[in-house]
C-alpha cells in the first residue's frame, strides 16, 4: 500500500480519487497543480467544482453513469485558461467500484499545439492548393491515379474533382496526341531522380486543349520510400504560341513562306548526316528565275513579289511533303529532296520547270505575266554540303548560259 501510494504520487499524470458527490479522497501533486492552475484552491476538495470551468457537466455524467464500474469520460480534451496561458487537459474518468471514482488528468497543451500547427499547416496547404492562380497542384498515387484535386486544377483544365479523383492521370492527355508522354515512364523517372519536367498538350474538360508545363515531384516518406507524387502544372499556351511564331519567323522567309537560307543550311547538314548513316542519296536543286529583272522593270516590284510567291506555290504543289523549299537569295531557290537519286531528281526538276512555264501570274494592272526558270541539279555522293552547293551552282550556270528554261545535271 505504501509503495502504491508512492507510485501514485510520483506519476507524471494527475490522479484524483473521489466519491459520487465529488468529494476528493486523494490526489497526487500533479493533479493538484493542474487543478490549482485552472481554479481557486478552496474548490480543490470537490472535483466537480474544480472542473466546472472546463467540464461543467461532469457531475451529471457521473450521476447518470449506470455503474458499478467502467469508463465515464475517455481522454476528453478540455481547454482552460491558466492566467494568460491556454492549457489543454486530457480528462479520463473511471468508476472503480461503488462510490469510488478515479479521474486522470494529463497536460496535453504541447501536444495540442503540434496538432493545431499540423491542422493549420494543412489548411494553409489546401488554401494554397485552391487559390494559386497560375499554377495547378494535385497529387497522384504510385500508379498514376489522381488523388487530391482542387480549385486550382479546375481552373486550369475545367475538370471537377468528381470527374478525375481515383482515375488515371492519362485522362488529362488528348487520346489522339501522338507525342503524349508515357505516364509510367514519367513517374519512373521522377521516382529515380526526384522530379521531372514535361511540356505537352493537356485535354480540357470541354474537349479543347492547352499547352501545359508540368513538374512531377516524388513524395518520399520519412524512410525515403516514395509514396506518391505531386504535380505542379502551368498553362503556357500563350508562351508556346509566341515561341512557335518566333521559331517560324526565324526559319521562314516572310514574303514567300519558303524556308530561309539559314534553315536551308540546316536541312542540308541533316540530309548529309542522314546519308552518312544510311548511304541513300539525296538531291539539291538550285533554281533561278530567268530575266526576273525584266519582270520587275516591266510590271513593277509588287508584280515581281507575286511571281516569287506563285513560284513557291508551284514548288510546294509539285513536291512531296518531305521535300523542302528554301529561298536561297532574291529570286534564287534551293530544293532539298531527301532519298532521291539522279533520275528522280531530274524528273522532279523537269516537272517544276514545266509547271512554271505553264503558269500565268496576273500583275496589279491585270496583265498576264509568264516566266521561266533554270535549274541546276546535283545528287549527293557523300560530298560535303558546300561541295554539293557548288556543283548545283555550276549546273545552274550551265543552264543559264545554255539558253535558260532548262535543267542541267551536275557532273
Ligand atoms: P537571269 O536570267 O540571269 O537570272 O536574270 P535576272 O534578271 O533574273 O537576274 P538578276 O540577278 O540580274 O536580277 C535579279 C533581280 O531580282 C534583281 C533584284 O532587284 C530582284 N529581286 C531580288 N529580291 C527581290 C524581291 O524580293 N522582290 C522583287 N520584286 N524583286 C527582287
Ligand atoms: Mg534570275
Ligand atoms: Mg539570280
Amino acid at each position: 500500500m505504501e509503495d502504491l501510494l508512492q507510485f501514485l504520487y510520483l506519476m507524471p499524470v494527475g490522479v484524483v480519487k473521489f466519491s459520487a458527490d465529488g468529494t476528493v479522497d486523494m490526489m497526487n501533486p500533479v493533479a493538484s497543480a493542474l487543478l490549482a492552475s485552472i481554479t481557486t484552491s478552496d474548490t480543490l476538495l470537490d472535483i466537480f467544482s474544480a472542473l466546472t470551468p472546463i467540464a461543467p457537466d461532469l457531475r451529471q455524467r457521473v450521476a447518470r453513469f449506470a455503474g458499478p464500474a467502467g469508463t465515464i469520460v475517455e481522454q476528453q480534451w478540455l481547454r482552460a485558461l491558466a492566467g494568460e496561458r491556454e492549457l489543454v487537459l486530457s480528462l479520463t474518468v473511471n468508476q472503480i467500484k461503488d462510490n469510488v471514482y478515479m479521474a486522470v488528468l494529463t497536460d496535453v497543451s504541447r501536444l495540442s499545439k503540434q496538432e493545431e500547427k499540423l491542422y493549420v499547416d494543412r489548411k494553409k496547404f489546401f488554401a494554397i492548393f485552391d487559390n494559386v492562380r497560375d499554377y495547378a497542384i494535385y497529387t497522384i498515387t504510385m500508379d498514376g491515379l489522381i488523388e487530391e484535386w482542387n480549385q486550382s486544377v479546375q481552373r486550369y483544365a475545367g475538370w471537377l474533382a468528381a470527374d478525375v479523383e481515383g482515375r488515371s492521370m492519362s485522362l488529362l492527355q488528348p487520346p489522339d496526341d501522338p507525342d503524349r508522354p508515357r505516364i509510367d515512364l514519367l513517374l519512373a523517372e521522377a521516382q529515380r531522380i526526384g522530379s521531372t519536367e514535361i511540356e505537352g498538350w493537356v485535354l480540357k474538360r470541354d474537349g479543347s486543349r492547352l499547352w501545359g508545363n508540368s513538374v512531377v515531384t516524388a513524395l518520399p516518406d520519412e524512410s525515403g520510400t516514395v509514396r506518391g507524387f505531386v504535380v505542379v502544372s502551368r498553362d503556357i499556351t500563350e508562351r508556346k504560341g509566341l515561341e512557335d511564331e518566333m521559331k517560324m519567323l526565324a526559319t521562314v522567309d516572310s514574303l514567300t513562306g519558303a524556308y530561309n537560307r539559314r534553315k536551308g543550311n540546316e536541312f542540308l547538314i541533316a540530309e548529309a548526316n542522314r546519308q552518312a548513316r544510311n548511304g541513300r542519296p539525296f538531291a539539291v536543286l538550285m533554281l533561278d528565275i530567268d530575266h526576273f529583272k525584266t519582270i520587275n522593270d516591266g510590271f513593277g516590284h509588287t508584280a515581281g513579289d507575286s511571281v516569287l510567291c506563285a513560284f513557291v506555290r508551284i514548288c510546294k504543289n509539285t513536291l512531296r511533303s518531305i521535300d523542302v523549299v528554301v529561298r536561297w537569295g532574291g529570286e534564287e531557290f534551293l530544293l532539298v529532296l531527301p532519298d532521291t537519286d539522279a533520275a528522280e531528281a531530274m524528273s522532279t526538276a523537269e516537272r517544276v520547270r514545266t509547271a512554271t512555264s505553264a503558269m500565268e501570274v496576273t500583275s496589279p494592272e491585270g496583265l498576264p505575266i509568264r516566266f521561266t526558270i533554270s535549274i541546276g541539279v546535283a545528287v549527293s555522293a557523300g560530298d560535303s554540303p558546300g561541295n554539293l552547293l557548288s556543283r548545283s551552282d555550276l549546273a545552274l550556270y550551265a543552264a543559264k548560259t545554255g539558253g535558260r528554261n532548262r535543267v542541267i545535271l551536275a557532273s
